[in-house]
């Protein structure tokens, strides 16, 4: 079975405030008698369901297209944590064990893509540090930061970059049951980019 964990990218997708929205100009239509439809795009890179690089927090690091495609594809863990809004979520709220090197976090704290709101929850420093030495190397979560609105700092997205662990941010992950599955999900490969949407998908066997 195939899920598509990805947010559809539209105009009505919301990106963090003061970033710039996704949108599709079209160039040329059917409906205007044109023979042929072309569209050109026009958004921020860490835009709905999306990959960041470890150059986004650090200058001398790898850029969205340096980075290993080994993150992006290979076995992965969902795991649904109860967390209040606005909270990090550290190792004491996850009942499962990790069994996988990516982990993919429901946490349901961010359920309409097309409206910002700042009260989703996110990781905790803590919760990477626990994660590193279990051989995570990818870590997923269904909001739009790792980590939390108010944490202007980035210490978890900098923990995340220092060791070398990926994140994708923006997954839609309430339609798929806990579980393990193959993650599908490389960015795309924009020259010395800082971060790329994702078409990311989780496959579990039939
Ligand atoms: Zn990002």
């Amino acid at each position: 079975v195939l899920y598509d964990i990805s947010s559809p990218l539209s105009e009505r997708l919301a990106v963090w405030p003061g970033d710039v929205p996704f949108r599709r100009e079209i160039r040329c239509d059917h409906a205007a008698g044109d023979p042929y439809a072309l569209s050109a795009l026009h958004t921020t890179a860490h835009v709905g369901t999306h990959a960041d690089a470890f150059r986004h927090l650090r200058n001398a690091a790898p850029t969205i297209d340096e980075m290993d495609l080994d993150y992006y594809i290979g076995p992965c863990q969902i795991i649904r944590v109860q967390v209040p809004s606005a909270t990090a979520v550290n190792p004491s709220d996850l009942s499962d064990s990790i069994q996988a090197p990516r982990i993919l976090l429901a946490t349901g704290t961010y359920p309409d893509e097309t409206r910002f709101t700042e009260n989703f929850a996110a990781l905790s420093v803590e919760l990477v540090d626990w994660l590193i030495p279990q051989g995570v190397k990818l870590i997923g979560i269904d909001t739009p930061s790792v980590d939390l609105f108010r944490d202007d700092a980035l210490p978890v997205h900098h923990r995340l970059a220092a060791a070398r662990v990926a994140a994708l941010e923006g997954l839609r992950l309430a339609h798929v049951p806990p579980g393990l599955y193959e993650l599908i999900a490389p960015p795309l490969r924009i020259a010395g980019g800082d971060g790329s949407p994702v078409r990311a998908i989780v496959r579990s066997e039939p």
